[in-house]
C-alpha cells in the first residue's frame, strides 16, 4: 500500500480536497481524504499538484493522424469533407507507410496530454492493435459507411464486420464495437442493421456523427442541398432515398437508435428540444468544438448543451481537423466559449461522462476507492485557491505526469 500527499485531490464525484491524501494498493485506489494539520502519517509528498483521473477522449480517429496539417480549414463542412474524401480516395492513400508511425505518435501524444481512455473510430482496423498494445484503454469503433447500396443484405454486411471484430485480440482494457458514420452517409436499413448488431454485443456503445453541420439538416429536411451534390459527385448518391423531413435527432429516434448506449458526436445544429430528447433517452452528446471550428461546421451551442441536463462528453476529433489531441485544450476552448458553464461540469465531461458512455466507468473517470489508480498529477501554482477553474483554463502537457504506483 502506498500513501500519497498532494496539495489537491480532484475526485470529480465530489468537491476538490485541499491537502489531500490517497492510498493505492496493487494499482487500485483504496481510500482518500483530507489531512489534518498535525497528522504525522508519512506518505509520498507530491507537492503542488492536483491529483485527478486520467482524461477520456470520447471521440477521435487515430487512423487519420497522418493527415495532420494536410486538410485546410474550410468555410463550410461539405467543402471540408470534399478535401478529406479526395485525400482518402487517392488509391495509395490508405496504404501510406506513414499511417502506422503516425498512429503510434498520436497515441504517445494522447498519453502525454493526460488521456487514459479513448473512443476511437476507424474505417480500417489499422489502429486497433496499436491501441491495444499501448497503455490506453477504451473502445475501438469500426465505422460503417454506405448510402448507395441498392439491394444489399445489410444484416450480412454487418455480420461480416462483427466476425472481423471477433478476430481481433480484444482485452478487458480495449473493447470493440461498430459505429455508423452519419445520417447522410449510412442508408436507413444499414443504420438499423448496425444498431441491432451492437445491441446484441455485451457492453457495447454505439457512435454516430450527428447534427454536425447545417448541410446535414438541410438534406434530412428537404432531400437536397450541398450533401446531395457532393454525394452525386462521388457516385454515392442513392436515388431511391426519401428525405425523412425531420431533424437529425428525430430521425435517429424514429429508427430506435436514441438510447443510453448512444454517443451522438458534435450536435452543432441541435436545438434545445433536440437536447431535451437526448437527455430523456440517456444518450451522451460528445462535443469536439475545435474540430467544428476547423471544418466550417461552426461553434457548438455549449451553454445550451449544459443547460439541457443531457450527458456531455468531450472529444478532440482527428488530427485532420484538430491541432492536437489534448483534451485539456478542448476543455479550455469550451471554458472560453461558455464561461457560464461551471468548471466542475467541464471536468466531469472530460472524465466520468466519457468513461460512462464508453462503459469503462467501473475502472476510470473518478478518484474513488476500487477504481484503477490511472491518475494524473497536474502541476498547479503554490497557493492555488480554485483548482477546478485552474484546470479548465488550459493545461500544457509539460505540467502533467502519470502517478507512479
Ligand atoms: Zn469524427
Amino acid at each position: 500500500m502506498i500513501r500519497y500527499h498532494a496539495a489537491w485531490i480532484v475526485p470529480i464525484d465530489g468537491e476538490p480536497i485541499r491537502d489531500g491524501w490517497l492510498t493505492v494498493d496493487r494499482g487500485r485506489i483504496v481510500a482518500l481524504g483530507r489531512r489534518a494539520a498535525n497528522d504525522p502519517t508519512p506518505g509520498v509528498e507530491l507537492g503542488d499538484v492536483a491529483v485527478m483521473p486520467g482524461l477520456v477522449n470520447a471521440h477521435t480517429h487515430l487512423e487519420l493522424s497522418h493527415l495532420r496539417d494536410q486538410i485546410a480549414p474550410a468555410s463550410s463542412f461539405t467543402a471540408w469533407a470534399r478535401q478529406i474524401i479526395y485525400a482518402r480516395r487517392n488509391p495509395t492513400a490508405m496504404k501510406d507507410p506513414a499511417i502506422g508511425p503516425a498512429i503510434d505518435a498520436a497515441i504517445e501524444e494522447s498519453l502525454r496530454s493526460g488521456t487514459a481512455v479513448v473512443g476511437d473510430i476507424g474505417n480500417t482496423l489499422a489502429a486497433f492493435d496499436r491501441i491495444a498494445a499501448s497503455p490506453l484503454a477504451g473502445v475501438f469503433f469500426w465505422e460503417q459507411i454506405g448510402f448507395n447500396l441498392p439491394g444489399a443484405d445489410f444484416d450480412a454486411i454487418v455480420a461480416h464486420a462483427v466476425e472481423d471484430l471477433r478476430a481481433l485480440r480484444t482485452t478487458d482494457k480495449v473493447r470493440t464495437s461498430l459505429a455508423a458514420h452519419a445520417p447522410y452517409s449510412v442508408a436507413p436499413l444499414f443504420f438499423r442493421a448496425i444498431k441491432k448488431a451492437v445491441d446484441r454485443m455485451p457492453f457495447a456503445p454505439f457512435s454516430v456523427h450527428l447534427a454536425e453541420n447545417v448541410e446535414e439538416v438541410e438534406l434530412l429536411k428537404t432531400g437536397g442541398g450541398p450533401w446531395k451534390t457532393l454525394m452525386k459527385d462521388i457516385g454515392s448518391w442513392n436515388f431511391e432515398w426519401k428525405a425523412p423531413g425531420v431533424g437529425s435527432v428525430q430521425y435517429l429516434d424514429d429508427m430506435g437508435i436514441l438510447d443510453d448506449r448512444l454517443l451522438a458526436v458534435h450536435g452543432v445544429q441541435m436545438s434545445p428540444a433536440d437536447l431535451e430528447k437526448l437527455r430523456a433517452r440517456g444518450a451522451t452528446l460528445v462535443t469536439c468544438p475545435r474540430s467544428n471550428g476547423h471544418t466550417g461546421a461552426g461553434l457548438p451551442p455549449i451553454a445550451d448543451f449544459y443547460a439541457s441536463g443531457a450527458r456531455i462528453a468531450i472529444g478532440t476529433d482527428s488530427l485532420a481537423s484538430s491541432p492536437d489531441l489534448n483534451v485539456f485544450a478542448e476543455v479550455a476552448t469550451m471554458h472560453a466559449v461558455a464561461p457560464s458553464v461551471p468548471a466542475a461540469s467541464l471536468l466531469e465531461s472530460a472524465t466520468i461522462q466519457g468513461a460512462r458512455a464508453l462503459g469503462v466507468d467501473a475502472d476510470y473517470g473518478t478518484v474513488q476507492p476500487g477504481k484503477l489508480a490511472r491518475l494524473l498529477t497536474v502541476d498547479v501554482p503554490p497557493g492555488t485557491g480554485d483548482v477546478e477553474e485552474y484546470l479548465v483554463s488550459g493545461i500544457h502537457p509539460s505540467q502533467l505526469r502519470w502517478l507512479k504506483t
